[in-house]
C-alpha cells in the first residue's frame, strides 16, 4: 500500500486525461465507437490503480503513456479474442487449450468442405436429399464392427441423447463406483436427471457385483449402464462387472447395455507402449448394444460425440427431436470423416494424428528437442535467467488415462524476478506460450510444442526478460 495522502490521489485523478482528448490520437480507422471504449477501459483501469493505491507517481499518467495504452488496447480489441497459443504444459489433451490437434489431411479436406457446397444432405447416386450422417455412419460400423452409427454435438451431448431415448421415466440400473464427474460440471447423476431416466444406483463406491445388478432390475428397468471411471482410479479392494458380464445379464433378462466410454479410442495403446484403455471395438465385441465417446479426446479429432451400435437402437436415437438440436455443423462432419479414414490404418494414424504421436512420442527424441530449446535460449545470453533441461512427467489429458505417467523432458528456468512474474509476461506475449510453475522456476515440457514453436518460445522469452 502506498503512503499517498487522499489529497496525493485526487491529485493524480486530476491528471487523468478526458477520453474527448484521448480519442482523436487513435486515428481514423477503427470504428469510433471501439475508439472510445479502448480509451474508457485504459482510463477506467488506471483510476482503479490509483484508488487502490497501487499507482502512486505521475509518470504512468502522461498523455503519450496513456495514448500508447489506448493503442495497445484498441488493437486487443479488434483482433480476435479466440487465438493460437503455445502449449508447453506437457497436458497433451488439454481441455482448457483445445484439446485436440487436427491432422493436415484432415484440416485440407475441412477447408475444402467450408470454400464450397457440399453433398451434406444431399445423396448424389439418386439426386435427392440425404442423410448428414450417411458420410461417417460407414466407416464408424467398418471400424468399430458396430452395426449403425451416430454423431453429435459432444459426448455430453451423445449422455443425453442416449438416455433420453431408451430409459426418460424408466429406471438405468449403474455402479455407484461409475457415477463419475467429468469436469465444466457434466456430473452422470444429473445428466441423467435432465434426460428424464430415473438412476438406479447399485454396489458400493469401490465393488459392485454382477449380483448388485440382477437384484436391481424390475419392471421399471430401461437400461443397464456402464460408465468408463475417465479421469480417476479406484484401486486396492475392487471389484467391477466387465462389459461381457453385463451383456450376458442383459441378453437373459431382455434389456440393452450402454457403455459410455467417455474418451474413447480406435488404437490399442497397450500395442504402443501404453497403458490399456479399452477401446470401442472391445465395447462392441464384448456385447454392448451401444457405446458413445468423444470425438476431440484420445481420438485426437474435432469435438464431437459419437455414437455406435444394435441398429435398432440407433434408429430410435436418430429419431429423438433433440437429435436435430444436438446435431453437428457440416465442417466437424468433414474433418471427423477425413480423421475416421486415417483409421483405416493404425500405424498411420498413430504417426499423422497429432493426439497420438505425442502421447506416444520417443523419450529421446523429446530429450533432444529439450536440449536443442535450451540450446537456443542460452544464445540469446539473457542475464539473471538460469536454463536448465531436466526429466519430467506429461500427462495425457482429457480425463483419460489418469494412471499414465508419460516420461518425458523439460526446460526449466529460473529468473530473480520469480517464475509467477516470468509466466506471466510468456502468457501475455503474442503468442502467449504457457507454462507451469513449480517450486518457483517456470517448466516447458517440451511434449507438447509443435514444429516451429521452439523459435516462437525463444522469441518470448526475449521479448519477456530484455
Ligand atoms: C469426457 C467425458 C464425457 C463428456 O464428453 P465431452 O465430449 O467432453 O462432452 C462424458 N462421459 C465421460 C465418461 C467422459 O470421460
Amino acid at each position: 500500500m502506498s503512503g499517498k495522502s487522499d489529497q496525493g490521489r485526487k491529485e493524480l485523478l486530476r491528471l487523468l486525461p478526458k477520453i474527448d482528448l484521448l480519442v482523436p490520437h487513435l486515428g481514423e480507422e477503427a470504428p469510433k465507437g471501439l475508439r472510445v471504449r479502448a480509451c474508457r477501459q485504459v482510463v477506467d483501469s488506471l483510476r482503479t490503480k490509483i484508488l487502490s493505491g497501487h499507482l502512486d507517481a505521475t509518470e504512468p499518467l502522461s498523455l503519450d503513456h496513456v495514448v500508447e495504452l489506448a493503442r495497445r488496447r484498441l488493437e486487443e480489441l479488434l483482433s480476435p479474442s479466440l487465438r493460437r497459443v503455445v502449449n508447453a504444459t506437457g497436458v497433451v489433451v488439454h481441455t482448457n487449450l483445445g484439446r485436440s490437434l487436427l491432422p493436415e489431411s484432415v484440416i485440407r479436406h475441412m477447408e475444402e468442405t467450408a470454400r464450397n457446397y457440399s453433398n451434406l444432405e444431399y445423396d448424389l447416386a439418386k439426386g435427392e436429399r440425404g442423410s448428414r450422417y450417411s458420410h461417417v455412419e460407414e466407416i464408424l460400423c467398418e471400424l468399430t464392427g458396430a452395426e449403425a452409427a451416430l454423431v453429435v454435438n459432444n459426448n455430453a451431448g451423445a449422455v443425453l441423447i442416449t438416455l433420453g431415448t431408451l430409459a426418460a421415466g424408466r429406471e438405468v440400473v449403474v455402479s455407484r463406483g461409475e457415477l463419475v464427474e467429468i469436469g465444466g460440471s457434466f456430473r452422470i447423476p444429473d445428466v441423467m436427471a435432465r434426460s428424464g431416466a430415473i438412476l438406479r444406483e447399485v454396489g458400493a463406491t469401490n465393488r459392485t457385483h454382477l449380483r448388485d445388478y440382477e437384484a436391481a432390475i424390475c419392471d421399471e428397468t430401461a437400461l443397464l449402464m456402464k460408465v468408463h471411471q475417465s479421469n480417476f482410479q479406484v484401486v486396492g479392494f475392487t471389484k467391477s462387472v466387465s462389459v461381457s458380464e453385463l451383456a450376458a445379464l442383459g441378453r437373459e433378462r431382455g434389456l440393452p447395455v450402454y457403455e459410455d466410454l467417455g474418451s474413447g479410442n480406435l488404437v490399442d495403446f497397450g500395442r504402443y507402449g501404453l497403458i490399456h484403455e479399452p477401446t470401442v471395438q472391445e465395447s462392441i465385441a464384448a456385447g454392448a448394444d451401444v457405446v458413445s465417446f468423444s470425438g476431440d479426446k484420445l481420438l485426437g479429432g474435432p469435438q464431437a460425440g459419437i455414437i455406435v451400435g444394435r441398429r435398432s437402437l440407433l434408429d430410435k436415437i436418430k429419431k429423438n427431436p433433440l437429435n436435430r438440436a444436438l446435431r453437428i455443423d457440416k465442417l466437424t462432419l468433414a474433418s471427423l470423416e477425413a480423421l475416421l479414414h486415417i483409421y483405416r490404418e493404425p500405424d498411420r494414424a498413430v504417426q499423422e494424428i497429432p493426439t497420438l504421436r505425442m502421447l506416444l512420442a520417443d523419450v529421446e527424441g523429446i530429450r533432444r528437442s529439450a536440449l536443442s530449446l535450451a540450446r537456443g535460449i542460452r544464445r540469446l545470453g539473457l542475464e539473471g535467467l538460469e536454463v536448465d533441461v531436466e526429466p519430467c512427467i506429461s500427462r495425457v489429458g482429457g480425463g483419460a488415462l489418469p494412471l499414465q505417467e508419460l516420461k518425458s523432458w523439460a526446460v526449466v528456468l529460473g529468473h530473480p524476478m520469480g517464475a509467477a512474474e516470468l509466466e506471466k509476461r510468456l502468457r501475455h506475449h503474442s503468442p502467449p506460450v504457457i507454462v507451469r510453475v513449480e517450486n518457483d522456476r517456470v517448466v516447458m515440457d517440451v511434449r507438447t510444442l509443435q514444429d516451429g514453436e521452439r523459435s516462437i518460445v525463444i522469441g518470448a522469452l526475449e521479448a519477456a526478460l530484455v
